[in-house]
């Protein structure tokens, strides 16, 4: 069976099951503090474990898109230097939510994998969860029970509380899981040794494939488990494993899920695969991670300085140094392989070859940009090569190799390499010692403690009412306490809320609730696993009881008034450049709105206007907003909506038109366009390559802005005292500047000459030494140098102290004639030195010329006397 066969006969027998089978969710996290990328199957369903959402369906199956680079699953140093570790990978999943159990659950992956797949049972194993006394568990008799009916007992492997009792995180929903997985060596070695000894051994061969979990208890604050009430079962198994073991080959990326890839690098770099340890690592390597940054990118999430942009932004550094170093890649080249990726995931995933120009352009110009860092860094990497060589020591710095991966991103293998090549060592130690007091500066910046939820209501799920409502009649279901850099706030949850949770690009709504006794303000309103929690700095003094919840209407209506203008924003520029314009990301604020897409020029002023004219003359057309909530996302496609990717959609969606303008959106809007006002444009910038960035403004702000604008302008024309065309008369006061200027120049040269003039008659005579000292007129101030070297073009031997005063600001300069200079009996350094005193300054220079500034304007005469002195003492 090839790869996509594969994926789909998983999706059919699940299906026969009566699963629901549903898209993957993007790999790219949005509204999660907890988790920057998908890393498992089950995480678009935490908010189900979790009670906070109801399920879609009791049973479901898909194949997910997972990322593991960081957080709890990072196989990032793993990744190339074994055959079954990847950043970027496909789970193919089925659940039970509250539904079937153990039993269905191993005995479905049974049928599964020896029926439908045909996998000889004699290569696979089980494990069970042996129990754990510190948990006060037992081992899982449950499970070793139903595996007991397909597998003999030596097969059945304990496992401990590492690799068999699953943890959403420190606290929440938990359980024993079973693993199952295959013995691919030999006929011969099998016999050897047993595989039940190298099962979860780190053996190559002898690999975990599928992880059945049963989520049975909740974990609380203080660490004790709870039984829950509805059970479920969460599986996940590696799609590329499971190809490797249907097609019998010896690693991943030798299934057709890689080859193409595969063929591809060792073109581009002229180099074989599968000759020598070394390349064969760094081109697995650059097969996985390219995957991986191409999807992130479809996903929405481009490489960047911070967050998981920068996780991003490493994974793609870290193959081009495989290349840079193992395959002598010294040009970009990661972009060229863009069309086999395509070639062998385009099917399943057509966002690759939509947005291929795109993927191609940001991982081009990252490449660039690396490679000029590289080398940076190996020009700094020399100098510190010849210092540390010239004093005979064989150990660097860890500062520097610190700071050169910290400040340049250079790497530290890289570093190590380059020193090695001149036998020179890194000290470790020191690098680590930095590295650990950088991580705990980053732990205690972002610490959280958050407290158990106290329970004043058993509630069904929160209803949120706020398109229709911004104030209701509320109870409080459960409240927590969550530190912060010791600072601590109170999350409410209520039964039903007026208020918008931030998401969507768009900000939480902020307001407040009241019992008649008291107030107490909202101060923001965030979403943490589709759980409504407002904010507040302090509880109610009574906290149980009802309350009345008002939004913030006016800071709502401005909001609105910009989230619609960014939909109406989308639809002008898309018509104005064309429909690769695609959203990339966006903030919906009460005071502007920020909208990213994808588009490769800057826009001209023609452009904008345009723009603004389209979205201007929809305002103006007072649009009704259609709303349809709950239509099937098919619905909703065929209406024309704009399917974004990088979002995450349940089967039913919410449709928002208004005019032609129509998008998947979850935000509030205006109830007609007309209620936005004025549109208006304040800025447009790149923000990455090929990644551009629009902020506007909106209604009373735009007003406000289009007013501060014009009263500027009335300004500017008051300070005219003629009337007239404003324009024509800034033109002409440049015109007049710049001749004014021009004929002040010559007149300064023309007093420059007078000034030379008078100074070289005025000079007196010392043992043959011509001798001028004088402050000249500070309109001058700022040619002094060139008067100097002016003067000591028409002398012989000669010393010249001039001083000057620019701007309250004291200068002074000595020059010496040349032979005088080198004779040494004088020197203009010694002389500015001493002088500059006299000024509150200090200055240097060279022998024959010096200049000082200082503080005191009014130092300068007695600063040429004392010069005159010190000269005159040297020459006598
Ligand atoms: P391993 O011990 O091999 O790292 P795991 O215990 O981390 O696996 P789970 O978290 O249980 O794996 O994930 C479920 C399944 O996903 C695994 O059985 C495996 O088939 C697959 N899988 C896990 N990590 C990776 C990865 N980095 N690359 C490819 N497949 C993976
Ligand atoms: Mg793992």
């Amino acid at each position: 069976m090839n790869a996509s066969e594969i994926r789909k006969s998983f999706w059919a027998f699940f299906e026969s099951k009566q699963h629901r089978i549903v898209s993957s969710a993007p790999m790219v996290v949005k509204n999660d503090p907890t988790l920057m990328f998908t890393n498992a199957g089950m995480n678009q369903f935490k908010d189900i474990f979790l009670g906070n959402s109801k399920p879609i369906a009791p049973r479901v199956a898909n194949s997910q898109k997972c990322l593991r680079v960081s957080g709890k699953h990072n196989d990032l140093e793993e990744v190339g230097h074994d055959t079954y570790h990847h950043t970027m990978f496909e789970m193919l999943g089925n659940w039970s939510f509250g539904d079937y159990f153990k039993e269905n659950a191993i005995n479905w992956a049974w049928e599964y994998l020896t029926e439908v797949l045909n996998i000889d049972k004699r290569i696979l194993y089980a494990s069970v969860f042996e129990g754990d006394k510190d948990m006060g568990l037992d081992k899982d008799m449950e499970a070793f029970n139903y595996w007991k009916q397909f597998l003999p007992e030596e097969k059945i492997i304990n496992g401990n509380r590492k690799d068999n009792f699953w943890e959403m995180g420190e606290m929440g929903p938990c359980g024993p899981c079973s693993e199952i997985h295959v013995d691919l060596r030999s006929e011969e070695e099998r016999k050897k040794i047993p595989g039940a000894q190298l099962v979860n051994a780190d053996h190559p061969e002898v690999i975990e494939v599928w992880n059945l979990v049963f989520i049975q208890f909740n974990r609380k604050a203080d660490g004790s488990l709870e039984p829950l009430p509805s059970k479920h079962v969460d599986t996940g198994m590696g799609f590329e494993r499971l190809c490797r073991v249907l097609q019998q080959k010896q690693s991943n990326y030798d299934t057709d899920v890689f080859v193409p890839i595969i063929n591809e690098i060792a073109e581009i770099t002229q180099t074989p695969y599968g000759k020598n340890e070394e390349t064969d690592i760094a081109m697995r390597v650059i097969a996985d991670h390219i995957r991986t940054i191409a999807f992130s990118i479809t996903d929405g999430q481009l490489p960047s300085n911070n967050k998981a942009g920068y996780v991003i932004r490493r994974i793609l550094r870290r193959a081009i140094r495989y290349g840079y170093t193992f395959l002598e890649q010294r040009q970009s080249f990661m972009h060229k392989l863009l069309p086999a990726l395509i070639n062998s995931m385009g099917d399943a995933y057509p966002e690759l070859k939509d947005q291929q120009e795109l993927i191609t352009k940001v991982i081009k110009e990252e490449e660039e940009s690396f490679l000029r860092t590289l080398a940076t860094g190996i020009t700094m990497l020399d100098k510190i090569i010849q210092q540390t060589k010239g004093g005979n020591y064989k150990v660097v710095d860890g500062k520097v190799a610190f700071e050169l991966y910290d400040t340049y991103g250079f790497p530290l293998d890289l570093t190590e390499l380059i020193l090695k090549e001149n036998d020179l060592v890194i000290n470790r130690k020191e690098f680590e010692k930095e590295m650990e007091a950088q991580k705990n500066r980053a732990r205690i910046a972002t610490a959280i403690e958050t407290e158990d939820w106290v329970t004043l209501l058993q509630d069904d799920v929160e209803e949120f009412i706020g398109y229709d409502y911004l104030e209701t009649d509320i109870t409080i279901v459960k409240y927590r306490k969550v530190t912060l850099k010791n600072k601590s706030l109170y999350q409410l949850v209520f039964n039903i809320t007026p208020f918008y949770a931030e998401s969507g690009g768009q900000v939480g709504d902020t307001g407040y609730i009241d019992n008649g006794s008291e107030k107490v303000e909202i101060i923001d309103t965030k979403k943490e696993n589709n759980l409504i929690v407002h904010i507040t700095k302090k509880l109610p003094k009574e906290i149980k009881g009802e309350f009345k919840a008002i939004v913030n209407s006016t800071k709502r209506q401005d909001i609105a008034n910009n989230h619609t203008a960014t939909h109406l924003l989308h639809q002008a520029l898309r018509e104005v450049l064309g429909t690769h314009v695609e959203q990339k990301g966006s903030l919906v604020h009460s005071d502007y709105l920020r909208f990213d897409f994808s588009h490769f020029q800057k826009l001209t002023r023609e452009e904008i206007e345009k723009v603004e004219k389209l979205v201007n003359k929809r305002v103006r057309a007072n649009f009704a907003l259609e709303e349809m909530r709950e239509i099937p996302v098919a619905k909703a496609h065929d209406l024309g909506a704009m399917m974004l990717f990088g979002e995450k959609y349940g089967d039913l969606v919410r449709a928002i038109k208004f005019g032609d303008s129509i998008e998947l959106c979850g935000g509030t809007h205006v109830k007609h366009t007309g209620e936005i006002g004025f549109f208006k444009i304040i800025s447009e910038a790149s923000i990455a390559s090929g990644i551009r960035r629009i902020e506007a403004v909106t209604g009373v702000k735009a007003e406000e802005m289009i007013m501060t604008q014009h009263n500027l302008l009335l300004a500017i024309q008051d300070m005219f005292k003629s009337s007239g065309n404003l324009q024509k008369n800034i033109e002409s006061l440049m015109t007049d500047n710049n001749k004014l200027s021009k004929d002040l120049d010559s007149m300064k040269q023309n007093f420059i000459n007078i000034e030379k003039r008078n100074l070289i008659d005025g000079a007196k005579e010392l043992n043959g030494v011509k001798l001028i000292a004088a402050v000249i007129d500070s309109r001058l101030g700022d040619k002094m140098k060139d008067l100097a070297f002016q003067i000591k073009k028409e002398m012989g031997e000669f010393v010249a102290i001039l001083g000057t005063d620019v701007n309250g600001k004291p200068q002074l300069s000595v020059v010496i004639s040349d032979e005088l200079a080198q004779s040494g009996r004088i020197n203009a350094v010694e002389v500015i030195r001493d002088c500059a005193k006299e000024i509150q300054g200090g200055g240097g220079g060279q022998p024959f010329f010096a200049t000082a500034g200082g503080k005191n304007p009014n130092g300068l005469g007695s600063a040429i006397e004392r010069a005159k002195a010190f000269v005159s003492e040297k020459l006598s």
